[in-house]
């Protein structure tokens, strides 16, 4: 049984349509995303699914309850980690970690937590004087907190550097690895691409795709590019003669050859054996990226 089901959802703002027709189900222990450009509908989709806002249409059941009128009961299973969430700055981090540890029944270990996160060595540092990785890495902290069996997480590396980026999306499979099903919100592809089991792209309020990042990739856009510099000259017959090539064109000493399915070996393989040597080989396999504009006509801006 799905943990989050999210049927033809809808919601606006006056008259804004904020989420047209969302629907959706994230499995117990995967890392789901909602990925899509700014103003698509995603922290609208996920504060439905956290029981902050109250849809206009369709419906949410987390763990089989209803977000809003089970708010009560559902508070000490999903943690909720949102877009900018801010502390007071005097507030050191143990300190804040206890104070949200004293809201729920039955929460985790602060120190081992902290431990976790890498923050133990900044138990009493305050908020203010975090950077902002370890002011993340504390959110993340909190909304784990609770032990929660669901946490859903907004936007969690914006204003990251590369490296601490990187750092929290160890930390999110860790946290999947425990056994916490995780609603990531992204507009990062590298990041849905590089953590997500399945994800929703949602543009302009609704689903464009659902699907594994590799699925999504292979099914909208199939075609594979090989770049290389041959050792000696051949007749492009010899490449474009393979079903697994669509198309062969050179520019200058370079060619780059496009295709499908094993046209990797296909190529490489009949160079071999006309004695040829591909030299600086490069392989570019279509990403996210592509597959976005596929779908929807158009790049996705981050
Ligand atoms: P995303 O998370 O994908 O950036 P949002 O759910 O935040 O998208 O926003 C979807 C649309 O709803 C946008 O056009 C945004 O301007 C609008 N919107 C979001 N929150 C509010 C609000 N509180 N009041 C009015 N409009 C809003």
């Amino acid at each position: 049984m799905p943990v989050i089901e999210v049927t033809s959802l809808h919601k606006r703002y006056g008259e804004t349509v904020a989420v047209r027709d969302v629907s959706f189900d994230v499995e117990a222990g995967e890392i789901f995303g909602v990925l899509g450009p700014n103003g698509a509908g995603k922290t609208t989709t996920v504060e439905c699914v956290a029981g902050l806002r109250v849809p206009d249409g369709g419906g949410v059941s987390v763990l089989g309850l209803d977000p809003r009128r089970d708010a009560t009961r559902l508070r000490h299973q999903v943690g909720v980690q949102l877009q900018e969430s801010r502390l007071p700055d005097r507030l050191r981090v143990a300190e804040a970690l206890t104070l949200y540890a004293s809201f729920y029944r039955e929460p985790a270990d602060p120190a081992q937590l902290l431990d976790e996160l890498g923050l133990d060595g900044k138990r009493d540092t305050p908020y203010e004087k975090l950077s902002g990785g370890q002011k993340q890495r504390l959110s993340i902290a909190l909304a784990l907190v609770g032990n929660p069996r669901i946490a859903i997480l907004d936007e969690l590396t914006t204003g990251l550097d590369p490296q601490a980026r990187r750092d929290t999306w160890g930390l999110i499979e860790r946290v999947r690895d425990r056994g916490v099903t995780i609603l990531l919100v992204t507009h990062f592809m590298e990041e849905a691409e590089r953590l997500c089991d399945r994800l929703a792209v949602i543009d302009k309020g609704r689903v464009v795709a659902l699907d594994s990042p590799a699925g999504l990739v292979s099914t909208v856009t199939p075609e594979q590019r090989i770049r290389f510099r041959p050792s000696a000259p051949f007749d492009d017959r010899l490449l474009t003669d393979l079903p697994q090539v669509t198309a062969v064109t050179r520019s200058g000493s370079q060619i780059l050859v496009t295709g499908t399915g094993e046209v990797l070996h296909a190529v490489t393989s009949v160079l071999a054996r006309h004695q040829i040597v591909a030299a600086d080989l490069r392989l570019e396999q279509a990403t996210l990226d592509d597959a976005f504009v596929e779908l929807t006509g158009r790049r996705f801006v981050d």
